[in-house]
């Protein structure tokens, strides 16, 4: 990289660190020093930017309240399989999508917007907490309010504890929608009372969470389910400020063969125009038209609004953030900066990896973090009970362990974008990790530690804590 923008050969640089006593391959790593001494050495002149010059202004910091107005709320639906996600999902959508424009068939982009009373919702269309994790660990917080739906047949099942932890991992509020209370067997009050050992609390519990009996196959309540979001998005007090240049995330993108790249964006703040020059993750493009859910061409897009990007010139990756710039020139810097910190990155994993515990602990050491965070995973509930209350007890004031999730069962891919996201290693006991896992551990390099004996891993723990607490440097 460094040749190449220097427009020298790749072996001359190389030849210059011999020189200095290194020997290193085209596709190593070095430092900025010697880069500098490098590029100097080979006449050229040398201008220093700190990183954060390079992404300087790009996403707005504060607001005046002044400019502030209300915006719809985004929305995510989670829950157990086969509770009812991708049903709600469908049945909500076909009871009221946003009304006015007559025709125009509902394409799937990603998202959609619902109308009640005049007032909008944006539910993200893509269930699951995979999605919602994977967007978060990007340090994109897009979703106000999840939805987490239990069936009334079957209650509290293990993938709605998981999304338990998701959702207040990301502190956002939940909803419970008590679904399929249309079936003989449905029994709502056993979903509350169960509900009540993971601590979400509904009103008629004496608890804050608001919840709501729906059958998304007869369509029975999901008015009041519309309502009672738009009740909690009235609490939370969501704004925006629509006049300035646009920002948000990406939902998802893919290579259409007829369209080029599209990505389907949410607006966060600000509005989108076309013609605006957009930047989202190492990608950038001119938006050359937006369409929204039903694919009609729209001439904006205002905050929380999803609509499709054509333009790009290449997808970026879902989950990624997107800013409108001032010029082509700026954009382009932009993107390159961020394609380098790429491939930097994942160099640095495949040198790093495989590290240990206490080594994950000492980086963390400055960043200023005292808790170590853990997602745990074993074959019993017993022994994950067990190694909880083991870690638990090392705790002391200045540091201690934080199980951010805990379960029974081999180590998912969902467990590791809510490491990623939160910051924490993951701990198999007994149990190992599904392929999926290992390929999104490996690209986000997220530590995956097994152990079979607990107080093996009581051990690690306590070390890599001791080492936050007297680090080595
Ligand atoms: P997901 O895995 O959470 O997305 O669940 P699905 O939406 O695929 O639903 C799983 C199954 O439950 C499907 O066979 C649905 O038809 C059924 N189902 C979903 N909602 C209801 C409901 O309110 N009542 C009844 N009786 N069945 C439902």
């Amino acid at each position: 990289d460094l040749a190449n923008r220097m427009a020298e050969r790749a072996v001359d640089v190389i030849k210059f660190l011999m020189k200095q006593g290194q020997m290193l391959k085209a596709t190593d790593v070095i430092d900025a020093d010697m880069a500098q001494l490098i590029a100097e050495d080979m006449g050229h002149t040398v201008r220093r930017v700190a990183d954060s010059d390079v992404e300087e202004g790009l996403f707005a910091t504060a607001e005046a309240d002044s400019e502030l107005v209300r915006r719809p709320p985004v929305v995510t639906i989670m829950g157990h399989v086969d509770h009812g996600k991708t049903s709600l999902l469908d049945a909500l959508r076909k009871t009221n999508v946003v009304s006015g424009e007559a025709g125009g068939i509902t394409q799937h982009i990603g998202a959609y917007q619902v109308e009640l009373n005049g007032e909008k919702i944006t539910f993200i269309d893509t269930p699951g907490h995979a999605a919602f994790t994977a967007m978060r660990s990007r340090g994109a917080k897009s979703t106000d309010i999840v939805v987490l739906v239990v069936a009334a047949d079957d209650g509290v099942m293990p993938q709605t504890i998981e999304a338990i932890h998701h959702a207040r991992a990301a502190k956002v509020p939940v909803i419970v929608a008590i679904n399929k209370i249309d079936k003989p067997d449905a029994d709502p009050t056993r979903v509350r009372t169960e509900l009540l050992q993971h601590e979400i609390f509904v009103e008629s519990m004496g608890g804050e969470t608001l919840d709501v009996e729906v059958s998304a196959k007869t369509g029975e309540n999901l008015d009041k389910l519309l309502e009672t979001i738009l009740l909690q998005s009235e609490v939370m007090d969501l704004k925006a400020d629509p006049r300035r240049v646009a920002e948000g995330s990406v939902i998802e993108a893919k290579l259409d063969k007829g369209r080029g790249p599209v990505a389907t964006v949410l607006v966060q703040r600000g509005t989108l125009h076309p013609g605006d020059i957009i930047v989202a993750g190492s990608e950038w493009g001119r938006v050359r038209a937006l369409l929204n859910d039903r694919g009609q061409t729209v001439s904006e897009a205002p905050p929380s609004m999803p609509v499709e990007v054509l333009g790009f010139q290449g997808a970026p990756d879902a989950g990624d953030r997107f800013a409108v710039v001032e010029t082509e020139a700026r954009a382009r810097e932009i993107a390159d900066y961020r394609a380098r910190q790429k491939r930097e990155k994942i160099v640095a994993r495949q040198t790093t990896a495989r590290g240990s515990l206490t080594e994950m602990m000492n980086q963390r050491q400055s960043s200023g973090l005292k808790e170590f965070a853990l997602v745990i995973k074993g074959d019993v509930q017993g022994s994950v009970e067990a190694i909880a209350g083991a870690l638990d007890a090392l705790g002391t004031d200045e540091v201690r362990a934080r199980i951010i999730h805990s379960g029974v069962g081999g180590v998912t891919e969902s467990d590791v974008t809510l490491a990623a996201a939160s910051n924490a290693a993951i701990i198999g006991f007994n149990v190992r990790a599904n392929k999926q896992a290992r390929d999104v551990s490996e690209r986000d390099g997220i530590e995956i530690r097994y152990y079979n004996i607990i107080y093996d891993l009581v051990d690690d723990v306590k070390a890599a804590m001791s080492g936050l607490l007297t680090p080595e440097r």
